[in-house]
Order: structure tokens, then C-alpha cells, then sequence
């Protein structure tokens, strides 16, 4: 990639930041799995603490929060939950359980919260 395409792409992605916004009452994983989907994951929190920004300014502890989980960036938040069972779709093939194609609509969560909406249960780890 030239040096110019290369800052043409990191502006790109400045310019997705800044017009991010999650939905009326989209909850923090909703949006930070969506993102992540179209955009990509930077190793930062950089999704979690636009949301935080712009949702909920005094949940300052929200990276150590996660950080204390071992959960570093972005994507590893999305991979911190897995969607309840009732909106899994079984495989007609395998007869397991996997997520649906689409991710479903946001359950919704009071305005200013940094938790995970109904959608959505944490993956205990071994
Ligand atoms: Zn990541
Ligand atoms: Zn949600």
C-alpha cells in the first residue's frame, strides 16, 4: 500500500469513528460487536470507549473493568458474550445451535448503563 493510500485509509476510519453512534438504547456490546463487524478491530478499546463517551462519560472504570476480565480490546469484548440460546438458530445440518446470520436488534438498555443488554449472556471461562 503507498504511504498516501495508507492515510487515506486511517482517515477513512477517523471519519467512521467520529459518525458512530450507537442506536437509541443499544446497549454497549451490541454496538461494540456491530462495529467491530464493519469496521474492524484497532486492539483498543476504541468502540467501547466511543460508546462509553458518548453514552455514559462517567463509567470511567469501564477499561479496567474489562482489562481485569483479560478482555483487551474490542473484538474480545463481543467474544466475552455469546447470544442467549432463545436467539440462536439451530443447524439443520448439525443440529447445533449457531448465531443467526444477522445479528438481532438490540434488547435495549437504560440510556446511560454499560451493560449488556437481555440479547446477550457472558462466556464463563475454563
Ligand atoms: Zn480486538
Ligand atoms: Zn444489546
Amino acid at each position: 500500500m503507498s504511504e498516501t493510500s495508507v492515510a487515506l485509509e486511517a482517515e477513512r476510519y477517523l471519519q467512521a469513528v467520529v459518525e458512530a453512534e450507537p442506536q437509541e438504547g443499544e446497549c454497549l456490546v451490541c454496538f461494540v460487536t456491530r462495529m467491530v463487524e464493519e469496521h474492524g478491530c484497532d486492539t483498543t478499546y476504541l468502540w467501547a470507549r466511543r460508546f462509553r463517551d458518548l453514552r455514559s462519560p462517567t463509567a470511567t472504570g469501564l477499561e479496567k473493568r474489562y482489562w481485569e476480565r483479560l478482555i483487551t480490546c474490542d473484538c474480545l469484548i463481543g467474544h466475552a458474550h455469546r447470544l442467549v440460546q432463545e436467539l440462536m438458530v439451530r443447524d439443520v445440518h448439525t443440529d447445533e445451535l449457531e448465531p443467526p446470520l444477522h445479528q438481532p436488534s438490540c434488547a435495549g438498555v437504560r440510556r446511560t448503563s454499560t451493560q449488556a443488554c437481555a440479547n446477550w449472556e457472558r462466556v464463563r471461562r475454563a
